[in-house]
């Protein structure tokens, strides 16, 4: 079998990966770019208003024949990794006929992005897979994997056609709250790799604050169980782990855990998926309404639902009232500050910094320090730590290791064997 990757052979995002036998052809993940080729940073906006054939000659879609909308199908399948945009971003523009394959988890997030986000995605022709049961595409056989990564229900993928196997590593880490599928994969890994395709985001990055998503959730206890202030948590409303830990953290110190009407939505969603989610009408949970939000859910989704999250709605008053006991997730948006203008003598209440440091900006350090709030930053990474990364390569112990999705390809060299670094769009023959 071929392999091509279309991008993501020297860059974190836009992954696009092409396998094809004599007669199928699949795509492993369709990702919108994070960087322009220059490096700095791709605005999503840049793709407005232009076709597909403009966007080709850009170079912000890959050329690849039979995949788009404006012409005759002759991709066979997309597998989707998992929900974050870099890995399935780009799916408006194929043809939409291509099935789509994906987790039930990816599924209902990527849903509901499209429903809060202006990043609005049509009618995905989407199937739904589950961990370690095999299906085919044509003469491809497939078996995706369950791995523990920031996005929920994130998958890996073994893809056998012509008497070989390649493993798409796809993102992964082994220090979330799933570290078992982790632990499982590395005693027990596929054999006989010929071909593995390996992410590396960590690489070249500083080291992460905390070792484990454990450690996370007990900075959060030590936290709450000191604050004499209310408390905020800025982090994604999709890390599920996140808010995992976030709830117990709340359990522990009996304090509320206090989220908006977007998370109660995104974690009703999940529901279905795993019955360990926190949900809204769950001990120490309350919701706050936001009137952007509201109008979003009973505009695109249904009114119904805000009546049953009303049960458990939070005012400013009683936020007020108990400000100590109180975990509140929030975001640097316009709405921030007319929180905070609410709230009773703000100053030195915690801003718990739960995302990658690259999103801590200029302009909210000065915010916080103009009104006294301090932040601290208490995160561990999505992705596998260089020490995991090898244990994986080593258990896996394929004949070809190729980087993708990572900016330090050359590091591969160092640290792993039998490394292969591709330039996009150069075929190898697996
Ligand atoms: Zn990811």
């Amino acid at each position: 079998m071929e392999l091509i990757v279309h991008r993501g052979t020297q860059e974190i995002g836009g992954s696009c990966v092409e396998l094809k036998t004599d007669k199928t052809k699949v795509l492993i993940d369709f990702g919108m770019p994070l960087v322009k080729p220059d490096k700095e940073p791709f605005d999503a906006k840049t793709l407005a208003n232009k076709s597909i054939e403009e966007l080709k000659d850009l170079k912000m879609l890959p050329d690849i024949k039979g995949l788009y909308k404006n012409e005759d199908k002759e991709i066979d399948a997309i597998l989707i990794s998992h929900s974050h945009p870099d890995h399935y971003g780009l799916l408006n523009y194929v043809h939409p006929e291509i099935p789509v394959y994906m987790s039930q988890g990816a599924k209902e997030l990527i849903e509901i992005s499209s429903i809060f986000t202006p990043n609005k995605l049509d009618k995905v022709n989407s199937k739904i897979i589950d961990s370690i049961k095999s299906f085919n595409i044509d003469d491809i056989k497939i078996t995706p994997y369950t791995v523990d990564h920031s996005a929920f229900d994130a998958l890996a993928f073994l893809l056998e056609a012509d008497g070989k196997r390649l493993f798409y590593s796809g993102d992964f880490r082994g220090h979330g709250r799933k570290s078992k599928l982790f632990s499982k994969i590395i005693s027990k890994p596929p054999k006989n790799i010929d071909c593995l395709l390996m992410e590396g985001s960590t690489l070249g990055r500083e080291e992460q604050l905390y070792k484990d998503e454990i450690a996370v959730q007990s900075r959060i206890e030590e936290i709450l169980k000191a604050a004499d202030n209310i408390t905020f948590l800025f982090t994604s409303s999709q890390n599920i782990d996140r808010l995992v830990s976030a709830y117990k953290a709340c359990l522990k110190t009996d304090r509320l855990f206090v989220i908006d009407i977007y998370t109660a939505y995104v974690l009703d969603r999940l529901s279905s998926v795993s019955k360990h989610i926190p949900q809204f009408d769950w001990r120490n949970v309350r919701v706050k309404f936001y009137k952007n939000q509201a109008d979003i859910l009973a505009g695109k989704v249904s009114e119904k639902l805000l009546y049953h999250y009303n049960s458990k709605k939070i005012e400013m008053d009683e936020i007020n009232k108990q400000r100590n006991k109180i975990l509140m997730l929030a975001r640097f948006n316009s709405i921030f500050p007319r929180i905070i203008k609410s709230i009773n003598n703000p100053a030195g209440a915690k801003v718990m910094f739960s995302m990658w440091e690259g999103y801590l900006t200029d302009e909210f350090k000065e915010y916080c320090a103009k009104t006294g709030l301090v932040i601290e930053q208490v995160h561990s990474s999505g992705h596998a730590k260089p020490e995991d990364l090898k244990s994986f390569a080593r258990a896996l112990n394929p004949k070809v290791l190729i980087p993708i999705h990572t900016f330090y390809a050359d590091k591969y060299k160092e640290l792993f064997d039998r490394v292969k670094i591709l330039k996009d769009n150069e075929p190898f023959v697996v």
